[in-house]
């Protein structure tokens, strides 16, 4: 996808340490967090699977997440540290001119999400955050938080090639953050209390409308949609299906368990984000009675 360089003035991020101030981010040996990752992978990849673990703290908390005093929040330091953080930067900026109007017709509140990159790992107003758990949004403090070497692994673990990929990546924790402002997060929560059996399939709903949501950016730019990009997302998508993560772990493939969608539900939701580029297209709470 063609993206145009960021405007520094469009964006919210900022640069994480690499550890915490403390020194615990340390711990993580190389082999300790292979299998950490696996375990990430399998058991979520995002916050989707934090509402569910530690929601009590979010509810009760709604803590602001504690900013290390020589955090940087200078875009044009911040996004320039490596490609990816550029890339990440470039369809940040791209994602923000996309969903801003769209709120403003609605007469919705907007507030743009802050990017928040960190190396191993760091804190997020939802609690601890680890490269081995993925990119994730967090509704307590808006943040998307990424460790870039998720990319990598996105790549070299997961078969999941080209820019396309990786700004899939960024557009779906992006679609957390619509569904936070649209309140469909702690709607989700109250419902996944009051019924507790459905509660990964509701997550998955909420998981595969992050995807549709990616799709539908993509999709509002159909012009700056390179050959093959389609293949590259539809790709990702595939990679990151619970299905797809239970077998690469050696594991039996349970769809009860499930809390992002099997690949081929993910690959139909992006692709149809995509194909109308219209974000009414992503009610996949409407099958859901
Ligand atoms: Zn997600």
């Amino acid at each position: 996808m063609r993206l145009n360089r960021f405007d520094p003035g469009n964006i919210r991020v900022s640069q994480g340490g690499g550890g915490f101030p403390g020194g615990g981010g340390g711990k993580l040996g190389c082999g300790t967090l292979v299998i950490a990752l696996i375990g990430a992978l399998v058991f979520g990849i995002d916050p989707g699977q934090m509402l569910g673990t530690i929601e009590g703290v979010q509810q009760q908390g709604q803590s602001s997440a504690p900013q290390p005093q020589d955090a940087s929040t200078d875009p044009n330091t911040v996004c320039t540290r490596n490609a990816y953080s550029l890339e990440s930067c470039n369809a940040l900026d791209s994602l923000n001119r996309t969903w801003q109007p769209l709120f403003a017709q609605a007469d919705i509140p907007f507030e743009q999400p802050m990017l928040r990159f960190y190396d191993g790992a760091d804190r997020s107003g939802c609690g601890a955050a680890q490269s081995a758990m993925g990119p994730f949004y967090c509704p307590a403090d808006q943040g998307i938080y990424i460790d870039t070497s998720f990319y990598d692994q996105l790549d070299r673990q997961l078969g999941a090639k080209g820019d396309f990929a990786r700004y899939y990546v960024i557009a779906h924790e992006y679609g957390h953050h619509v569904q936070h402002l649209l309140g469909l997060d702690s709607q989700v929560r109250a419902a996944q209390q009051r019924d507790p059996s459905r509660a990964n399939a509701l997550q998955v709903r909420m998981e595969l409308q992050a995807d549709c949501y990616a799709g539908v950016w993509a999709g509002k730019h159909k012009d700056l949609i390179d050959p093959g990009d389609m293949e590259e997302g539809l790709g990702a998508a595939s990679a990151i299906g619970d299905d797809a993560l239970m077998r690469g772990a050696g594991q039996r493939v349970t769809p009860e368990s499930f809390t992002h969608g099997s690949s081929a539900e993910r690959m139909q939701w992006l692709k149809r984000g995509i194909q109308t580029g219209n974000e009414d297209a992503c009610d996949t709470f409407a099958q859901e009675n």
